[in-house]
């Protein structure tokens, strides 16, 4: 089973795994990886999302342009990189 549907797994349910955010731009496929702590914080701040969000939906809340390509089209998963060095 795909776990990754949209509007995606709730943001809180990566906490378990240490996991992140990865953020990809659709225009270039430039991606980088945001810790989900800091992320869940801005998007409660905004009063448009929080743990409850969808990995998918984040990428929907994005508010800086790609750097490489100025792209405004992006894709969110999870990041699983920092679960991996454990
Ligand atoms: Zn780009």
């Amino acid at each position: 089973m795909n776990q990754i549907d949209a509007p995606g797994v709730p943001r809180a349910h990566y906490r378990q795994h240490g996991a992140g955010v990865r953020l990809t731009c659709l225009g270039c496929y430039k991606h980088r990886d945001l810790p989900l702590e800091p992320v869940i914080a801005r998007l409660m701040a905004r009063g448009v999302g929080g743990e409850r969000t969808g990995i998918r939906e984040v990428a929907r809340y994005v508010s800086e342009p790609c750097e490489r390509c100025h792209g405004w089209r992006f894709e969110t998963a999870p990041a699983f990189q920092s679960a991996a060095r454990i």
